[in-house]
């Protein structure tokens, strides 16, 4: 199975894929390297160019040249050197959604916050170098034993779903429904809104939900932190997914009707007062666009091509497209999945393209392939090229730390406070 990379760089040279079938990328850019298009102030090529990138975003400097003149062998050469120099002070993570070429040189490969709380096995290690996005590294932050720094290897590595909260419109969206509905517990002690946070947020969002009685979750733990929620609260705010948030509540029997999508740039989010008292989940207008790509007709066209084949898909995508498929789950549930088929299956999955490449080579017996036809990786995590990996591993190597993500310990504390009520939270059955 080709590489993303190799994949990208046929499509955009011959218009056709790896079985000579016509194909395009979703921006011939991101045949480019890294540092090519990082100093454009957008999230980069590919599925999340539309989105707009919030101003005061960590930017990345200039990757200084001779990482950029290196070949891909000789970068990948000095990624195992310096890597062998600092043996077990340092601890490499990569992200599920990594190109092969990080992940090769990954002591972990997993999700967010699998890798956050791997790096803490391996507690000699002085630096964990998270191969994912800013988000993820910041968790990695707060987890962190103090001697530990997290390094984020390009800086312009950041998740737009992320941003699309940002602190200061969840802060006033909080303030006009305190205003809506007070602060006072009902009879059976619920107060009136408890906030959830995806783990694809900023650590000050996840420091509002500590301090605000709130709570994290991750895709796969969904639907207990929504359990824990109604327990304590009349309702929910969830940010910033709203595709995660809308498929968990409707999946526990929440009407889409007390489903309202609050959008920051209008007041009430865009909602009548009255619509908003009758809400059970308010749901934060955000998305991510890797997972919005995917449709019902690819799932039709899915099924007319391979009579029989098992479709799943994450639950960042669209509603439509999860009650479409056979199954939905996190990438840790898709991955479990197909290693779990004890038959030859054929699987249609709808997750990003380099996770779903891995899961087709690892299992040659199964036929598996992304449910988007156009290859389209998330274009921020694929920010993370070698030559910054090499970059940063070299500098620590001559004692420098570069990129370190450090989230104030003031935030830590709060958004540890949001983290240890979902490691507490359990299902009910
Ligand atoms: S796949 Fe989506 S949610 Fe994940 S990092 Fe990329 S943009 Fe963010």
């Amino acid at each position: 199975m080709a590489s993303v990379d190799t994949t990208i760089q046929l499509i955009r040279t011959t218009g056709r894929d790896a079985a000579g079938k016509p194909a395009s990328a979703c921006s011939p850019a991101l045949a480019k390297a890294p540092w090519e298009f990082d100093g454009t102030l957008q999230y980069g090529p590919g599925s999340s160019m539309g989105d707009v990138i919030p101003a005061g975003s960590p930017r990345q400097g200039g990757l200084p040249a001779e990482y950029q003149r290196a070949s891909v062998e000789e970068l990948h050469e000095r990624i195992r050197a310096a890597k062998a120099t600092l043996g077990d002070r340092v601890v490499i993570l990569g992200h599920f959604y990594q190109r092969d070429e990080i992940v090769q040189h990954a002591d972990f490969l997993g999700d967010s916050f699998q890798l956050a709380n791997a790096a803490q096995t391996v507690p000699t290690a002085e630096a964990i170098v998270f191969c994912g996005v800013h988000f993820m590294a910041e968790t990695a932050d707060i987890l962190a034993q103090p001697h530990q720094e997290v390094i984020l290897p390009n800086l312009a590595a950041g998740c737009s779903m992320a941003d699309m909260a940002d602190i200061d419109s969840v802060e006033e969206c909080w303030e006009q429904l305190e205003a809506l509905y007070g602060t006072e517990p009902d009879a059976d002690g619920r107060v009136p809104v408890i906030p959830v946070t995806y783990m694809n947020s900023s650590a000050a969002l996840k420091a509002f939900c500590g301090r605000n009685g709130g709570i994290v979750c991750t895709s796969s733990n969904a639907e207990t932190v929504l359990e824990w929620a109604f327990e304590r609260g009349q309702r929910v705010l969830f940010f910033p997914d709203q595709h995660l948030g809308r498929n968990t509540a409707k999946k526990m029997g929440v009407p889409l009707e007390r489903m309202p999508l609050w959008n920051p740039r209008k007041p009430l989010g865009g909602n009548a007062g009255d619509e908003l008292l009758d809400a059970q989940v308010i749901l934060w207008h955000g998305f991510c666009s890797v997972h919005k790509r995917f449709t019902t007709a690819q799932i039709e066209q899915a099924r007319a091509e391979h009579p029989g084949v098992r479709v799943i898909v994450h639950p960042e995508c669209p509603m439509p497209v999860v009650d479409a498929a056979d199954e939905s789950g996190s990438t840790d549930y898709i991955r479990r999945a197909v290693e779990g088929a004890t038959e030859p299956t054929t699987f249609a999955i709808g997750t990003e393209i380099n996770m779903v490449n891995r899961l087709a080579a690892e299992h040659p017996q199964h036929t598996i392939f992304c449910l988007d036809p156009v290859v389209c990786p998330c274009s921020t995590m694929y920010r993370i090229h070698p030559g910054y990996l090499a970059w940063v591993l070299e500098g620590l190597v001559a004692g420098e730390t570069l990129n370190r993500i450090e989230v104030p310990e003031a935030v830590a504390a709060d958004a540890r406070v949001a983290l240890q009520r979902m490691l507490d939270a359990k299902p009910k059955s």
